[in-house]
């Protein structure tokens, strides 16, 4: 950035809040920023994990990014048995959570995961752990997530090819398992992460 000594700067490290800092060494390679004072307070999110699967490059940014500003503690990457995507860029992603939270003035930057195949997550799936599976079979339903406790969550969006019935019938027979639907459109994959972050948000999540 080129700042020289004695210009200030803020900075947050997702753990201690936001601070005014300045600039006590300017180097050509390093410098020292020295913390003055707290401008903002460390701002958890809920303790909600997006799940989805990886699309196109430039929606599987957008709904990292929308993540990122909706609140989402962590994010996760799933291969799903109709996932055409097979590799991810975790830090290339990772990077665009940090610029979400920068432009949004955030003090938090969820933690992006490496992609894992949905079978797995399911297989280790923490027992305290709420899942809210978005599912595109239940296009029309009532959304259904009225008469839950807010809590540990995490939201399941499915890809462009939506669920097996394979997949369908096991997250269904998950004990933790809520399944949802997002109202009487097909959305796409990027639509529905929003949708979904909004809904959990307004009824079980910090917009109460
Ligand atoms: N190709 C599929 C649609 C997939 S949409 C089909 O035509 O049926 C991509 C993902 O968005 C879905 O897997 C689901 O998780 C979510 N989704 C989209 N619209 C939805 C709706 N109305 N209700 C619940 N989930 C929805």
């Amino acid at each position: 950035m080129r700042l020289a000594e004695g210009a200030e700067i803020l900075v947050f490290d997702g753990k201690s809040g936001e601070w005014r800092a300045e600039v006590t060494q300017a180097g050509k390679k390093s410098g020292t920023l020295t913390c003055r004072e707290m401008t903002r307070p460390l701002q958890m999110p809920p303790d909600l994990w997006l799940l989805f699967a990886p699309i196109k490059k430039a929606r599987t940014d957008f709904i990292v990014e929308k993540a990122a500003e909706m609140g989402a503690a962590r994010i996760c990457p799933v291969q799903t048995d109709f996932t055409n995507s097979e590799r991810i860029r975790r830090d290339r992603l990772q990077a665009h959570a940090v610029e979400a939270a920068e432009q949004c003035g955030g003090t938090f930057v969820p933690e992006v995961r490496d992609l894992q195949k949905l079978d797995k997550v399911l297989s280790g799936w923490p027992a305290d752990r709420r899942l809210m599976f978005c599912d595109e079979a239940l296009v029309g339903a009532r959304a259904a997530l009225e008469s839950s406790e807010s809590g540990k969550w995490a939201i399941l969006i499915g890809p462009e090819g939506g669920f097996s019935e394979q997949e369908r019938a096991r997250l269904r027979d998950m004990p933790g398992t809520v399944a949802v639907s997002l109202g009487p459109r097909i959305l796409r994959a990027d639509t529905a992460a929003v949708a979904a972050m909004t809904l959990w948000q307004s009824t079980l999540g910090d917009w109460q």
